[in-house]
């Protein structure tokens, strides 16, 4: 009789082994699940008040919410036609039409109606049912304490001004991010705190898949931590100099052109004017494809507004910055003309490889020097180059009323499907080695020590308290839908009851 147990014991034991490994494999914690356990549906009432009933924001925006609400109604038979209705539409719209035709949004009409008629009643009979129950659940899990207990912490990424970039994992759900560690005394030292705060709230109202996107922002005792998307595959000035011969082939200055034009879109709708637009600030992830980083210049202005000041990197400057005149989104078109053009000669405009021109002389060079052409450049490269290098920004490519759309038109972009780009279903050129590591040597980089004769007061514990907020709302649950958090938590009762296990 014993030998029986002990094959039985033997079992769950070699179970339970394999359900560790596989959560471990993926990167969870072997408590993933207590760390996502949902509060009981009592603790909710205090965000069940004070949530914003907003339809929009609760059942299209947020993925969670989205996911839920299509869940009620299919729950309800009077519904469910709307909700397939619904999808149906979504997905011709990202595959199949974008061949025949890239420019027309042809179902956004109809869209539209169905999501009128779902604001209305269904909205209303939703927020009743067991399903927003859960989404309250699920808002207050969003809303725990973050702090550095919550990550693991590899190796450092790079270095920047106020401390390292490390590569990180939610020990929840196993998500690789970037954290961006600020260190406390040296943001106080140089007055970094309205540089940091800015970036901050920059990165947390962009949400576009051609711009690093921020996670969580947490404290530690000496660190301010921005958890940013994981661009593991190094900054294009390292693909531009440092693998073969200086520069990019077309195909990939192409795409990644055209990723840096839909990014820069994305952030001027929101009126936000990048200015910093360089090859080291252009990230590659381990797809192949690029996304704006590093926000700490960008500023937010009034709608169609300007600004004046002149900020970025001197090479890269528009001329109307370097005179310090106000000036618009045109600053960015003239930073992804210096972009293209280096990706494509292989060296920066208006300078020669290596060369480095005094102040004054790269000032001159930018506001009155013609750019070379070398025979690297075929015809439309040309001629989208010097559109976009246009000394005065009333005529430059992207600066008028269309903005962004004449620069997506113009010839060169003929074979990117933009809308096929901005779903995520084109494939990248060049996928970057997932065994190399691109970038300059790591072990230079030393760990961020504070500075002494600095001391931390109440007046900076207000700025941290507005630093450190937490998730971000449509990251969090992306990326908790991503890892399949969602779909192996996310479970009813039988008939739809909630279980007692999952509301504990
Ligand atoms: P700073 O604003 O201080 O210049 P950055 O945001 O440019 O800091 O980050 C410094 C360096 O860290 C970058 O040059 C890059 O090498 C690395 N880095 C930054 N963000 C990421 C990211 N999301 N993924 C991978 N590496 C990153
Ligand atoms: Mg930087
Ligand atoms: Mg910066």
């Amino acid at each position: 009789p014993f030998s029986g147990h002990f094959e039985i014991y033997r079992n769950i034991v070699v179970l339970l082994f394999y359900v560790v490994v596989w959560d471990c494999s993926r990167g969870r914690s072997s408590k993933w699940r207590e760390m996502l356990r949902f509060p009981h549906i009592s603790q909710c009432d205090e965000l069940a008040k004070s949530i914003e009933r907003d339809y929009y924001s609760l059942c299209v925006k947020q993925p969670i919410g989205k996911k839920l609400f299509k869940l009620f109604c299919e729950s309800r038979q009077d519904l469910q036609n709307y909700m397939s209705l619904l999808d149906a539409l979504h997905e011709q719209n990202c595959i199949q039409d974008l061949f025949s035709d890239p420019c027309s949004n042809v179902f956004r009409d109809c869209s539209e109606e169905l999501h009128q008629y779902l604001s209305g009643e269904p909205f209303t009979q939703y927020q009743d049912s067991l399903y927003f129950d859960r989404f309250l659940q699920w808002k207050m899990l969003e809303r725990s304490p973050i702090t550095k207990h919550g990550f693991r912490q590899y190796r450092v990424l790079g270095k920047g001004g106020f401390g390292e970039v490390w590569a990180c994992q939610v020990k929840a759900t196993g998500m690789m991010y970037a954290c961006k560690k600020l260190e406390k005394t040296h943001v106080k030292r140089r007055r970094g705190e309205a540089m940091a705060l800015n970036e901050k709230k920059i990165l947390e109202e962009v949400d576009s898949r051609f711009v690093v996107n921020l996670a969580y922002t947490y404290e530690t005792k000496h660190f301010l931590c921005l958890v940013l998307t994981m661009m593991s595959g190094g900054d294009l000035k390292f693909h531009i100099y440092n693998v073969g011969e200086p520069g990019l082939d077309r195909d990939r200055v192409r795409l990644y052109a055209a990723e840096v034009c839909c990014g820069l879109m994305d952030l001027h709708e929101k009126s936000i004017i990048y200015r910093d637009l360089k090859p080291e600030n252009i990230l590659l992830d381990n797809s192949g494809h690029i996304r704006i980083s590093d926000l700490g210049l960008a500023v937010k202005v009034s709608k169609g507004g300007t600004v004046k000041g002149r900020v970025g990197t001197l090479g890269y400057m528009a001329p109307e910055v370097i005179s310090k005149k106000y000036y618009g989104t045109s600053a960015d078109w003239w930073g992804l003309g210096c972009l293209i053009y280096e990706m494509t000669a292989g060296h920066p405009v208006f300078r020669a490889q290596g060369e480095h021109p005094q102040h004054r002389e790269m000032e001159n060079r930018i506001q009155r020097k013609q750019e070379d052409y070398n025979k690297k450049f075929v015809k439309s490269v040309k001629d989208l180059c010097s559109s976009l290098l246009i000394k005065d920004p009333e005529q430059r490519l992207g600066c008028g009323d269309s903005g962004g759309n004449a620069v997506r038109s113009h010839p060169f972009f003929y074979t990117i499907n933009f809308r096929m780009l901005e779903a995520g279903l084109v494939e990248a050129p060049f996928q970057p080695d997932p065994r190399l590591v691109y970038c300059g040597d790591v072990q230079d980089i030393e760990e961020f020590s504070p500075v002494k004769g600095v001391s931390l007061d109440e007046r900076d514990e207000e700025f941290y308290s507005m630093f450190n907020t937490g998730s971000v709302p449509i990251s969090w649950q992306k990326e908790i839908i991503e890892t399949n958090c969602f779909s192996e938590l996310n479970v009813f009762g039988p008939m739809g009851s909630r279980t007692p296990d999952l509301d504990q």
